[in-house]
């Protein structure tokens, strides 16, 4: 399967978990000196690999489909890691719903009710609110920019890596993560700040 087909199916994937409600959540995938973008507008399920949109490694767009508002993120992450091939941002309720409590700010993470969640996808920055597709969205994000994944206050979460499986692992980890903090509560104890620092040393 070529990466615009592979793209496609993700979305299927995606939409089927309930994931990218609507027109909402967007992702991406490089395919060596090219990036493949979900298009604005079309649901996240719907995507069909001519209607994707396609830039070079500078942000340069090469079609004429018009990428989702979203894309600056998606470039940033591939700019910064180079070793990332696919990124999934959606809008995931129990992750808002914790970001919505920790706030955001330097050195603020997601809490980690789970040792697996902290070994699959490190330390999460919260970066701070903006409305989607602003340049302050784009600023904040860069400036918060987790390892594998960075989420966004009020908004939802940015997840990438190697393959669309280690970013859907990543993903699921963290909302899991954040579901049981909501089931708990918030007062729920969450793992200690010496307890992830060992758990990070032994990554999955
Ligand atoms: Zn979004």
């Amino acid at each position: 399967m070529n990466i615009p087909e592979t793209l496609s199916q993700i979305g299927t994937q995606l939409s089927s978990m309930g994931l990218g409600t609507s027109t909402s959540g967007n992702i991406s995938a490089r395919d060596d000196e090219k990036i493949y973008y979900s298009p604005t507008g079309t649901p996240i399920g719907k995507l069909t690999p001519d209607g994707l949109a396609m830039s070079d490694l500078s942000g340069a767009f090469k079609n004429d489909n018009k990428p989702t508002k979203e894309w600056g993120m998606h470039l940033a992450v591939y700019q910064k890691f180079p070793e990332t091939n696919a990124i999934i941002h959606v809008h995931p309720v129990h992750t808002i719903a914790v970001t919505m409590r920790t706030g955001s700010g330097t050195n603020i993470v997601l809490p980690a009710s789970t040792p697996q969640c902290v070994m699959r996808a490190g330390l999460v920055p919260i970066a701070p609110y903006a409305p989607p597709g602003s340049s302050e969205l784009l600023t904040g994000f860069k400036n918060h920019l987790g390892l594998k994944a960075t989420a966004l206050l009020n908004h939802g979460l940015f997840t990438y890596g190697l393959t669309f499986d280690k970013a859907m692992g990543i993903l699921e980890e963290i909302e899991e993560s954040c579901r049981i903090i909501c089931l708990a509560g918030f007062e729920g104890r969450t793992l200690t700040q010496a307890e992830t620092e060992i758990l990070l040393k032994r990554k999955m």
